[in-house]
């Protein structure tokens, strides 16, 4: 049986950064991933805003960058319009497969050694460290290692085989539905465009995620219960935008979003939970790439730790829980409150809002300026109690 310093399963963003970093720091690492090509199929709408280039250190390069974008459109369900537009780039549409490919080389290059075509399918405690059976290509395996780091994305067993339920409820999940479209008509290719209203999109929204002039993700997110599927919502929209309608579909994808549903404790003897599969999630724009890469800066801090004092206890990798609350969990706590309040907002709201606000208005909103926000309220909506009681609940 081959032995590591960490497994990790999952090479996906949370994955392929953690072995990265590990691998910098000259751990041996084995990173897994079921698929058979790194970032194939994408499961995503491709959007990362500029902050996360920041907080990551990433450099935007053109190979995977490849639509700068410069602010939002938001359409009500009568399609009226509330544009935000920064002055400079607000983000960029990446081509997914591409950036995981170049991380991968990179993690590769730097020690780690990364399988594809590699699903990890039973883990078992010995003696301090977890034995992983992987079937390779038809092949079983068995690995071993003190730590491994579950990042396996939404559909995670990992942390379940390892005894930590990470089950949430069906609410807690976004469907999403999407089509990677080419000759089609796009608004505005340095604005990203999202649609909302009831019959738009329940709980969610419908995008188009510009990747050229003419070349767009077009998706739809619906969450909680429906009776029709995400799919029917977004070739209904499709159907009625002739734009979009008279191009072609180059690439069809689909997955599920943990939208809220945070574990208090994503730790276990032997074992960290991070991104998707700890479901560290935006939790009303569903974005998740950023947030699993910082994730696995922050499990790999409290890894390294864990390998200097040579303690895997769950006692001392519980360190991780409060650094990532610390840092980012608490805030989208924060941010699931506000969904409950959009998902609170009638189309009639929508409407309303279109109306009465301006771009800065709402960003005063989603960033969580009271001050600001309550001015929105009571200069613009006083004049709507309804929906001033829907804010103002979910606002404090
Ligand atoms: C429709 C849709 C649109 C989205 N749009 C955006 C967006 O625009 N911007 C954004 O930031 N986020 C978006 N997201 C969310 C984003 O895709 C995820 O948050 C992000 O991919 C999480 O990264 P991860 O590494 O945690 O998980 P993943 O990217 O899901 O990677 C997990 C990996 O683990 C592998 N795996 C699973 N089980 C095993 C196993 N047993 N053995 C080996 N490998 C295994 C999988 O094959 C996969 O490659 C979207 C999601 C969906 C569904």
């Amino acid at each position: 049986m081959q032995e590591f310093d960490a497994i990790i399963v999952g090479a996906g963003p949370a994955g392929l950064r953690a072995a990265n970093n590990l691998a910098k720091a000259k751990f041996k690492v084995l990173c897994l991933d079921k698929k058979q090509e790194i970032g194939v199929p994408k499961r995503c709408a491709e959007g990362l805003g500029l902050g996360w280039f920041e907080r990551l250190g990433l450099k935007p390069n053109p190979k995977w960058a490849v639509q700068e974008i410069e602010g939002a459109a938001l359409y009500a369900p009568s399609e009226k319009k509330v544009e935000l537009r920064f002055k400079s780039i607000s983000g960029y549409i990446l081509e997914r497969r591409v950036f995981e490919k170049e991380l991968a080389k990179e993690t590769s290059m730097n020690g780690a050694i990364i399988k594809t075509k590699a699903n990890a399918f039973a883990f078992k405690r010995n003696s301090g460290k977890v034995e992983v059976k992987v079937n390779e290509s038809g092949i079983v395996k068995e690995y071993a290692a003190p730590l491994i780091i579950a990042c396996d994305g939404v559909e995670s067993l990992t942390a379940r085989k390892l005894g930590v339920n990470t089950a949430i409820e069906i609410p807690d999940y976004d469907s999403g539905y999407q089509y990677e479209m080419a000759n089609i008509e796009i608004p505005d290719e340095k604005l990203i465009h999202l649609y909302f209203g009831t019959e738009v999109a329940p709980r969610g929204y419908v995008w188009i995620f510009p990747k050229g002039k003419n070349h767009a993700n077009v998706g739809v997110g619906i969450g909680g219960m429906n009776e029709k599927t995400a799919k029917s919502y977004l070739d209904k929209f499709i159907a009625s935008h002739p734009g979009l309608s008279k191009g072609s579909i180059i690439e069809v994808n689909c997955g599920c979003v943990p939208v809220g549903g945070f574990l208090d404790d994503m730790t276990a003897d032997n074992l960290l939970i991070v991104g998707d599969a700890a479901h560290q999630v935006n939790p009303i724009h569903g974005g998740g790439i950023g947030i699993a890469m910082e994730a696995a800066d922050i499990a790999c801090d409290t890894a390294i730790k864990a390998f200097k004092a040579k303690d895997f206890s769950h006692e001392f990798l519980q360190q991780y829980n409060s650094h990532w609350y610390e840092k980012r969990g608490n805030k989208l706590k924060a941010i699931l409150k506000k969904r409950m309040m959009f998902e609170n907002l009638k189309d009639k709201d929508f409407e309303t809002l279109a109306e009465s606000v301006t771009g800065d208005d709402i960003l005063k909103l989603t960033e969580g300026d009271l001050v600001g926000a309550a001015k929105v309220v009571t200069k613009k909506l006083i004049k709507y109690p309804g929906l001033v009681r829907v804010m103002l609940k979910y606002l404090k």
